[in-house]
């Protein structure tokens, strides 16, 4: 059976361009439920950590570098076949790549800046919440 929550992360391009309200709505609409959010400020180590799998891409260090550079808003969203559905509902990597009505399409600048984070496995959605919050803000 597939699990119900997911973690996401509104990133820096979209809270500093007044997109989270419009983002967070876009969820709300397609069903998710937020169960936990805040706005948070990451430092390097922080981000860095919450990366760790890409860290020996070409690209970590510019990644860190732009999840640092304004606030993200973490949220724990639950759904049924939350992972999934989240990451259809983001789409792709790439905006342009991303399928039409995509949060990534809409609000995205480019494969870098790309608007949204979405966990990947059901594992890693309840290791990446529990990155930002307490058992007791997700459950
Ligand atoms: P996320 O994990 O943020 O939801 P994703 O799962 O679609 O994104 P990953 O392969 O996990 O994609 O990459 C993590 C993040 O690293 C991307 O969202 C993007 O911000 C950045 N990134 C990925 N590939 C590239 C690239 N080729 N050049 C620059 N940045 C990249
Ligand atoms: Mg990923």
């Amino acid at each position: 059976m597939n699990g119900n929550i997911t973690l996401t992360i509104i990133k820096p391009d979209a809270t500093g361009k007044g997109l989270a309200g419009k983002i967070i709505d876009h969820i709300l609409q397609a069903g998710f439920r937020i169960k936990a959010m805040k706005m948070v400020y990451m430092d390097e180590r922080t981000a860095g950590g919450f990366y760790a799998v890409h860290r020996e891409r070409p690209f970590f260090q510019d990644l860190v570098k732009f999840m640092t550079s304004g606030p993200c808003i973490p949220m724990v969203l639950e759904k049924d076949d939350a992972v999934a559905d989240f990451r259809k509902l983001i789409g792709a990597t790439n905006p342009a790549q991303a399928e039409e009505g995509t949060i990534r399409k809409l609000y995205a600048e480019s494969i870098e800046r790309n608007a949204i984070h979405g966990s990947d496995s059901d594992e890693n959605a309840l290791r990446e919440a529990h990155y930002f919050f307490s058992d007791m803000e997700i459950f």
